[in-house]
């Protein structure tokens, strides 16, 4: 069971790294990096998304943080060829699971599909980080009602009871994997516009509920800003989660003291 940290700092790992042995070394070294830091970081620090079959290896050593999934199938227990549906992430030790990264649904994951995968991890209470983001902006903010109704109709089979296992990251598209993020304040419109889809489903109380990350080229020398002005509760990390350093220092930079 996940005890929420706040902020939530998720790395996610996409198809790296090659064996898990290295993922075992990265796991141990920020272990160890994130114990004899100078700052106060807390006991549960981390999320890191990992390849699947890597997740069982990497749990015995992160102790500091929670293990978890890129994706999921949406699909129900049967004869799927190389999907693997919640209960089984879960049962493998899983503690969450990233659902809707926007280079999945450039794979072609529709919005049924998503809505699906996010009911089904829900529904067995799998804490689930379900991204969100426009491809590019427009000067009318048309991409704003987008974004809520993306928002709307991917969680239209969820309870709202369920929404406390639920955490929303916000992802501008145009801002992963690139060289510019987005501003604080960009980031800040765009969480207003998810938490107003969010009390649309389910009501304000429920919607509070929900924690909402930003993602998008994140980095030591920004990511402070976005959890002081953009109104988030935590960050996801790309490729600044890939290497123990770049990633130690994002914590570091979370929680220094002034
Ligand atoms: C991501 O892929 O979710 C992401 C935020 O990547 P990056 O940090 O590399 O932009």
């Amino acid at each position: 069971m996940i005890k929420r940290t706040s902020p939530i700092i998720v790395g996610n790992w996409k198809s790296t790294p090659r064996t898990k042995e290295e993922g075992i070394k990265f796991i141990k070294q920020l272990e160890k990096k994130i114990a004899t830091s100078k700052n106060k970081i807390p006991k549960k620090a981390y999320f890191i998304a990992a390849p699947d079959i890597f997740i069982p290896h990497l749990i015995p050593h992160a102790k500091r943080g929670y293990i978890g999934a890129e994706n999921v199938s949406g699909l129900e227990l049967g004869q799927h060829t190389g999907m693997e549906i919640p209960s089984q992430l879960q049962s493998g030790g899983a503690d969450f699971t990233i659902i809707g990264h926007s280079e999945v649904r450039k794979l072609g994951e529709t919005v049924e599909a998503r809505a699906q995968k996010v009911a089904n991890a829900l529904h067995i209470k799998l804490t689930t980080i379900l991204c969100f983001g426009e491809h590019k902006r427009d000067k009318e903010g048309k991409y704003l009602e987008e974004l809520e109704n993306d928002v709307k109709n991917t969680l239209s089979l969820v309870k709202r009871e369920l929404f406390s296992n639920l955490i929303v990251a916000y992802e501008p598209v145009w801002a992963i994997g690139g060289a510019v993020p987005a501003t604080a304040s960009e980031c800040f419109e765009a969480v207003i516009a998810i938490r107003r889809a969010l009390a649309s489903l389910g009501g304000i109380d429920y919607a509070k509920k929900v924690q909402i990350l930003y993602g998008g080229t994140v980095s030591k020398d920004n990511a402070k800003a976005f959890l002081e002005e953009g109104g988030v509760d935590g960050l996801l990390i790309g490729r600044s989660s890939q290497e123990v350093s770049t990633f130690v220092d994002i914590l570091n930079a979370v929680y220094t003291q002034k």
